[in-house]
């Protein structure tokens, strides 16, 4: 069976005939059916996967296939493609076909990819573990008896599990670095408004970004080449050009700061900070400048971003009553029991926990004491983590504070799940890109990534660093 290593070498592979898209695709499916029972995929596109396979073979003869040619990609079931099923992991949405494709899809195709299912997710991307799917949890591949992170949980198994060559998933907090750094694979989250949102279900529209779950950081950065860019249909994308990110490569000394107070936190796993800390060494020998900095703000990241959240939610969420599409009660008996039992019987706890939260925090007598703060909050996030980036290139630090939990570990406590997030929500309070890529594995052999940030629409020196630090 043909061995994936990474899209330039799949490229060439397919030219000189070591391989066909049939072949990835019907090898891709087997897979995908052997672990079923890992529970990654909501829903394989046989049909659809098998054609583009063969148009894209008679591409290859003809040599005018394009970038993505043969890869097999997995989209996390909250981005629309065209006449196939998506719906968020949630029951209100089961069984809804999208009218249109987002425009990373119409992107990855108009570049031959191949697109082979739909992953798994917590519902709506709420969560830290994928075990808030409507469809039951996903197992990590490299443990079954943990979780493979969230809410991108499917999408990073998947890739780990070598099912598929890339997924895309959503970050909104962190949804596709810890799930990443959960299963020992690359997760990027790109600048706020580098990727088009157009096509994917908001969870909390001025946080979420899409981004690509890969094996190699080359592989991120072609496939953030290609889905990046201005989009008439999002008018948060900027119009900034899309630099070619798959040659990034730097060779100058760089300044980097980390926050003292993520690698003193005594809730981060040892050997996760002795991998750092090791890494800052061998940095600081290469010439690269490392320092430690305070970020006083620390403890009010994860309080920020979720009543921002929240309330955001609450109003995205607000469309699915049971009327226009998605799951309508037989229970209900007129207009306002159709809403009323449509969303209690359609929503999960969390979700329907974060509605609350979120129309609580947004409500008359409460709105100037959490939504109005918080989002003076954020401001002052901003500004601080932008006054790093007045000194620094770079802010590297954990992506999680320990690796894959168990089943079950934190679903009792709300607030302990919440604060899996300390480490990645700051990138999208401020709006920052961020990437997480493997360092290193624990005791129990399990892999947690490294972290790091650069300032807006720095992609293209963020992989190129992360690019050096996987190699040193
Ligand atoms: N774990 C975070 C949450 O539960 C992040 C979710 C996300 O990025 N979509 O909200």
């Amino acid at each position: 069976m043909y061995t994936f290593k990474s899209i330039a070498s799949l490229q060439n592979d397919l030219r000189q005939g070591k391989t066909t898209c049939k072949d990835l695709v019907n090898a891709s499916l087997s897979s995908i059916e052997e672990k079923k029972h890992l529970n990654i995929f909501l829903e394989t596109f046989n049909e659809s996967a098998l054609k583009q396979a063969d148009l894209i073979d008679a591409k290859i003869k003809a040599g005018t296939a394009g970038r993505l040619a043969g890869v097999i990609i997995a989209l996390k079931d909250n981005i629309c493609y065209k006449n196939h099923k998506v719906s968020a992991a949630s029951k209100i949405l089961e069984n809804f076909t999208s009218l249109y494709s987002s425009t990373v899809v119409e992107r990855l195709l108009a570049q031959d990819a191949i697109i082979i299912g739909r992953t798994n997710c917590d519902e709506f991307a709420m969560g830290s573990s994928n075990e808030n799917s409507a469809f039951g949890k996903v197992l990590n591949p490299l443990n079954e008896k943990t979780v493979p992170g969230g809410s991108s949980g499917g999408s990073a198994a998947a890739v780990a599990a070598n099912l598929v060559h890339v997924a895309l998933g959503s970050d909104t907090g962190g949804s596709i670095r810890q799930p990443a750094s959960f299963c020992g694979v690359v997760g990027l989250k790109p600048t706020y408004g580098r990727v088009s949102r157009w096509g994917l279900i908001a969870y909390a529209s001025s946080f979420d970004q899409i981004g690509p779950l890969t094996k190699t950081i080359d592989d991120a950065a072609l496939v953030l080449e290609i889905i990046a860019g201005a989009d008439e249909f999002d008018g948060t994308v900027s119009s900034k050009p899309v630099t070619e990110y798959s040659k990034a490569t730097s060779n100058k000394k760089i300044k980097i700061a980390y926050i003292n107070d993520c690698l003193d936190n005594p809730a981060l796993e040892p050997a996760i900070k002795s991998n750092i800390t090791k890494t800052i060494e061998k940095l600081k020998q290469q010439g690269h400048t490392v320092d430690g900095v305070d970020f006083k703000e620390l403890e009010y990241l994860v309080p920020t971003y979720y009543v921002l959240t929240t309330a955001e939610a609450s109003s995205n969420l607000s469309r699915f009553g049971g009327v226009p599409y998605g799951y309508r009660s037989k229970n209900a008996t007129d207009l306002e029991s159709t809403f009323k039992k449509s969303r209690t019987e359609g929503f999960g706890k969390e979700v329907q926990r974060r509605i609350m939260l979120g129309t609580f925090v947004l409500s008359a007598g409460y709105y100037d004491a959490y939504y109005a703060k918080a989002q003076q909050v954020r401001r002052v996030v901003r500004d601080k983590t932008l006054a790093i980036f007045k000194d620094y290139d770079i802010i590297l630090m954990p992506t999680t504070p320990g690796v894959a939990f168990e089943h079950g570990a934190n679903s009792a406590d709300p607030i302990k799940m919440y604060l899996e997030d300390i480490y990645t929500v700051q990138a999208n309070i401020t709006g920052v890109p961020a990437i997480s890529i493997p360092a290193g594995v624990n005791e129990q052999n399990m892999p947690f990534g490294l972290q790091l940030m650069a300032r807006p629409f720095e992609e293209e020196l963020l992989l190129a660093t992360a690019k050096h630090i996987s190699e040193i």
